[in-house]
């Protein structure tokens, strides 16, 4: 089945029982045993839920991996990730990362000794030295947030497993539809469903994708032990919004592409991050590694935190707000919102300076975003 074909019937057959098209949403906390732990598969919704399980499988499945896990959130997910990475063990992570990813990895270093060490993994001299000592878990995410750097997967994968490192990618960005860590070498896939999966901003959900059966094993036992599940309620609305993962990546990308190209040259713009872009560092890789470049643009403006704050409060289609991936476009100032719990000194080393602006570009006509940035732009 070619992809958008696999979104819609992957794992998804109509209900056995009614033949209902969309699963039906098991609101039920527990199931009936016809005796001591003699039961259909189902004991409690912790442990597993019909309407997650379609969920999972099908999260699985556009992922090209073996099996899927639901969680509350993108952290619930991460949480549970880090679970398997006791005091001692050894993350080699990028440098770019989700502000959240960060804090967490930060706490688990702090709180239970384990070694987090951040790589510029753009270049791949700087994987190969950091992975000349033995790792357990490499965390990479591409395009990374918010510098929408790109990083080479399939060689970072190569260079992990020789230093016998597990691989997890942070495809929240990208998603399935534009890129399949899984198919470049990578173990297990990370996701925020709050984002482009579940697509509309009315969830809050994370997933688990796993190349292997037996890895995904362990972490389904670590699920149920953690507890970190999603309602059958919000399955449904992330599988809802799967649906139309693939026409909406199209439309997104065409909205990013015609902002980008209003703040490419801009005489305001010190500089724009768009893998779609040629002057984007990483383009060809994005090229090769990608089937899309997506819908994310970041601009910094020449102007400093000044600029940045009227050019957010002049746009009136995008709207100021944390998250992304929503079919609404909306914008956010990553140094005092998303990744203000990333220390200053940390966040500048690293480029994400005061005048650098976040856009999720949604699916509204690609003219009128156009129009909304370049005025917004103009007046400054
Ligand atoms: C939002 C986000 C997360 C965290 O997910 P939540 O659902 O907010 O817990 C992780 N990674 C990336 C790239 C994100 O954008």
């Amino acid at each position: 089945m070619r992809f958008d074909t696999r979104l819609i019937h992957a794992a998804q057959p109509p209900d056995s029982l009614t033949g209902a098209v969309n699963p039906p949403i098991y609101l039920s906390s527990t199931f009936r045993q016809s005796a001591p732990n003699v039961h259909k598969g189902y004991v409690y919704s912790r442990s597993g839920n019909p309407t997650r399980a379609v969920l999972e499988a099908t999260i699985g499945a556009i992922e090209s991996g073996r099996a899927g896990l639901a969680f509350s959130s993108g952290l619930g997910a991460l949480a549970t990730l880090l679970e398997a990475y006791p005091t001692g063990s050894r993350i080699v992570a990028v440098d770019d990362l989700y502000g959240g990813t960060w804090r967490l990895m930060d706490h688990h270093r702090r709180q239970f000794g384990v070694n987090v060490d951040y790589v510029d993994m753009t270049d791949l001299a700087n994987v190969r030295a950091a992975l000349a000592r033995p790792a357990d878990l490499v965390y990479v995410e591409s395009p990374t947030n918010p510098l929408l750097k790109i990083v080479d997967l399939k060689a970072v994968a190569r260079i992990a497993h020789r230093a016998h490192a597990t691989v997890a990618v942070d495809n929240t960005f990208a998603t399935p539809a534009l890129q399949r860590p899984i198919e470049l070498g990578a173990d297990i896939v990370l996701h925020s469903t709050t984002k482009y999966l579940g697509g509309h901003s009315d969830i809050i959900g994370g997933a688990l994708a796993f190349g292997d059966a037996k890895l995904a094993e362990r972490f389904a036992w670590l699920q149920n032990a953690v507890g970190a599940v999603p309602s059958p309620f919000d399955c449904f609305l992330v599988l809802r919004g799967i649906h139309t993962l693939g026409v909406r990546m199209r439309a997104h990308e065409e909205s990013a592409r015609a902002v980008a190209e209003v703040l490419d040259g801009h005489r305001k713009v010190r500089r724009v991050h768009y893998p779609g872009l040629d002057s984007h560092p990483q383009h060809a890789l994005a090229r090769r590694q990608m089937g899309g470049f997506g819908g994310m643009v970041s601009v910094e403006l020449s102007g400093g935190s000044r600029a940045a704050l009227g050019f957010m409060r002049r746009l009136e289609v995008f709207t100021l707000a944390e998250s992304l991936g929503g079919v609404e476009s909306l914008v956010d100032h990553p140094a005092t919102m998303t990744h203000a719990s990333v220390p200053k000194a940390e966040r500048e080393a690293h480029g994400v300076r005061g005048g650098l602006v976040r856009l999720s570009c949604g699916i509204e006509d690609p003219a009128d975003l156009a129009d909304d940035v370049r005025t917004a732009l103009g007046r400054s």
